[in-house]
């Protein structure tokens, strides 16, 4: 029988399984504590529970722990990307970014994703599995260690759709923001997706006080389609009454997310009908110049059209800001650090397998 992963489960649910043991309730909360708030990375470094203790868990528990592979600092701005191997050998990136609020990492939330938006390198190759709620922890706690800094911002923006991931999203969102692990606010944590509806309509009735971040990108229909095949199965209109239930029922303000692209959907039309759409709701938008990947042909929109854009928003009245790009110099765009390293990986396979032949 496959192990149980103990760093997914919540503190009620240690107790009950350690009770199961013969263990005081008591000592779930040490080994707790020691997962999610002294980040140990194996039971042996749980120093103050004893030897039979550790050996029994590590009979009955499968315990995750993330090996880095790659990090990469940035010279411009301290931004740093990580490429960790999880026990399947399956790879996943996440990046640290110092702000002056504090810092911020962002996560993935699989390994590949099944989206297929036409500007994104995560999704390339597919899906490949789900992470666990542990296996997200893992990023951040792993980063925590590495770079010796409390993490107040946490955006699930990495690679992965995960509202596609749900169960094991809403595992992750409150095993990070109980008060006996890392204790990060809700309100710091931010949930990207690409506008899956029906469990945007779910995720509104979680009681959490995160902010919910939509991938909108275009203001009609007929552009979202051709750059999200999600927009084939939700309408626009659909989306936009999912963001105006999300928010009454939270109260918190949705985020639009539009990455600007070249000669597609950056024009003062392209504009106008986003601050239509926006208009009548509580959000603010995020603008994004777009990351070129080398498997498509998407080009960022020129400096003045990216100014000029943001004004016609403004003059709108429409909340607007433009993303900020941290780490242009290392593998910027989502999923590139780690599909670069899979890329050469498979073409040192070929060279052993040329070497065995
Ligand atoms: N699946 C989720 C979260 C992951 S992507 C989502 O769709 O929101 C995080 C954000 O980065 C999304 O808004 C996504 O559309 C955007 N993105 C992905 N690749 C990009 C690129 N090459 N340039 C600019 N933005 C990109």
């Amino acid at each position: 029988m496959e192990k149980k992963d103990i760093k997914s489960l919540t503190l009620a649910e240690l107790q009950e399984e350690l009770s199961g043991l013969g263990e005081k309730p008591f000592r779930a909360k040490q080994c707790y504590e020691w997962m999610h708030k002294k980040l140990a990375r194996s039971f042996e470094e749980m120093t103050n529970l004893s030897k039979d203790f550790r050996e029994k868990c590590g009979n009955t528990y499968h315990y995750t722990a993330l090996q880095m592979v790659d990090c990469q600092e940035s010279k411009l701005d301290g931004t740093r990307k990580f490429l960790f191997q999880l026990a399947d050998g399956n790879m996943v990136e996440s990046v640290w970014m110092r702000y002056k609020h504090g810092n911020s990492v962002c996560i993935s939330s699989q390994v590949g994703c099944r989206m297929g938006c036409k500007f994104c390198a995560s999704t390339l190759d597919g899906l490949e599995r789900n992470l666990t709620a542990s296996e997200m922890l893992d990023q951040i706690y792993d980063i925590t260690l590495a770079t010796g800094e409390r993490v107040s911002n946490v955006v699930v923006m990495g690679t992965g759709e995960p509202l596609d991931n749900y169960d094991n999203l809403l595992r992750f969102i409150r095993l990070l923001s109980d008060e006996n692990g890392l204790h990060i606010s809700q309100r710091n944590i931010t949930i990207s997706t690409c506008g899956i509806v029906p469990k945007m309509y779910e995720l509104a009735g979680e009681r959490l006080q995160i902010t919910l971040a939509l991938s909108l990108h275009a203001a009609t229909d007929e552009k979202r389609q051709q750059l999200m095949p999600i927009a084939n199965r939700y309408s626009i209109a659909e989306l936009m009454e999912a963001c105006d239930h999300y928010f009454k029922k939270t109260g918190r303000r949705i985020t639009f997310e539009y990455s600007l692209v070249g000669g597609v959907n950056d024009s003062d039309q392209d504009a106008e009908a986003l601050s239509h759409l926006a208009g009548s709701l509580c959000c603010h938008i995020n603008l994004i110049p777009v990351n070129p990947i080398k498997e498509r042909e998407f080009v960022q929109s020129e400096g003045t059209r990216i100014a000029s854009f943001k004004n016609k928003l403004e003059k709108n009245k429409i909340n607007v800001t433009i993303r900020r790009e941290m780490g242009r110099d290392i593998d910027g765009a989502c999923g590139q650090l780690r599909r670069r390293y899979l890329n050469a990986h498979k073409e040192t396979d070929c060279v052993k397998n040329v070497f065995h032949n």
